[in-house]
């Protein structure tokens, strides 16, 4: 018989490299379900920054009755932030990165990766656009790299779009949807394509409403209250990319339409809001002003 080489069961141990919005969730939901996780990053303290998050994110939790305080004591017993990143995948059986959205980086990390995490573990990619076959072509054997692309926040969001390159090895595939149903999320397969299924579609109606703006259609707030109220979306396109940065959401644009086409441009007002510093949540405005964490 032959072996299965990836199992989502033999998941006890997550490396998560990068501790900034999505790491931290990642970190959040492996522990939850039972995994040891560490955090590693570039600046340490982010590291430890992210740990002090998710006790506050599960704190809530508590506070909310949504979550246990044993469930939240072991949990946050389960996570450390990683000295090093041969600390962080030393002895990790699965391996997901989530630092900026630069190919590059990227594939300067997993160079690293390769070397330390051990030949038995699966590893991931959080990208939400890059072409995962050509993050997987770092490694030595790019048959154990899927992309698991997280939204955020991701302790709430359900998705988990799990990517599927060529030289993905099925059962890499098969142990990354298991996995992400065992961290409680919904995973959906797609093909490595330019951003995927959601970032594709999801930014189609960000670039729509901001190019509506600048035309002076109507207000941010009126774009957003004609895709909740008339669609039924929890939240409209323009609050959704303060959420997600705009800063990221004009990365995604620029590389897609390089990618698909003249579509995907990245309107002029996104640019300038970007140049501005004007990132949306994280940077206190976007297309709203926001006041610690809450939209004005
Ligand atoms: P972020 O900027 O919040 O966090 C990135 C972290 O990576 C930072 O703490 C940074 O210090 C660290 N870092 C930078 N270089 C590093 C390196 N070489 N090694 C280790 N750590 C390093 O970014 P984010 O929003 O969490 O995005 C991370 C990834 O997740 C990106 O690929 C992004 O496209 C993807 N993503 C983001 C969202 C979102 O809504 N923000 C949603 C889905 C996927």
């Amino acid at each position: 018989m032959t072996q299965v080489r990836f199992s989502a069961d033999r998941v006890r141990s997550v490396a998560v490299l990068g501790a900034g919005t999505m790491g931290h969730g990642i970190a959040h939901v492996a522990a939850v379900a039972g995994c040891a996780a560490a955090l590693y990053d570039v600046d340490p303290a982010a590291a430890a920054r992210a740990v002090d998050k998710v006790r506050a994110n599960l704190d809530k939790g508590v506070e909310l009755g949504k979550v246990d305080a044993a469930t939240r004591d072991a949990a946050v017993a389960r996570l450390r932030p990683a000295k090093d990143l041969a600390d962080a995948c030393g002895g990790a059986d699965c391996v997901i990165e989530a630092v900026p959205e630069r190919l590059e980086l990227k594939i300067a990390l997993f160079g690293d990766v390769d070397r330390l995490a051990p030949a038995h573990a699966l590893i991931a990619t959080n990208t939400s656009s890059l072409p995962v076959a050509a993050i997987a072509a770092a490694l030595a054997d790019p048959s154990r790299m899927v992309g698991m692309h997280f939204f955020n926040p991701v302790h709430v969001m359900k998705l988990c779009e799990v990517v599927r390159h060529d030289r993905a090895d099925a059962s890499a595939v098969a142990a990354a949807v298991a996995l992400a149903e065992r961290w409680g999320k919904t995973p959906i397969t797609v093909q490595d394509s330019p951003g995927f299924a959601s970032s594709r579609l999801g930014l189609v109606l960000g670039l729509e409403a901001i190019r509506m703006v600048e035309q002076g259609v109507a207000s941010a707030a009126d774009i957003d209250t004609a895709m909740k109220l008339g669609y039924g979306h929890p939240m409209g396109p323009l609050e959704l990319t303060d959420l997600v940065g705009l800063d990221v959401r004009l990365g995604i644009a620029e590389y897609l339409a390089g990618a698909i086409g003249p579509g995907f441009t990245p309107p002029a007002l996104l640019r300038t809001l970007v140049a501005e510093g004007k990132l949306g949540k994280k940077s206190g405005e976007g297309f709203y002003r926001w006041v610690d964490g809450k939209k004005q």
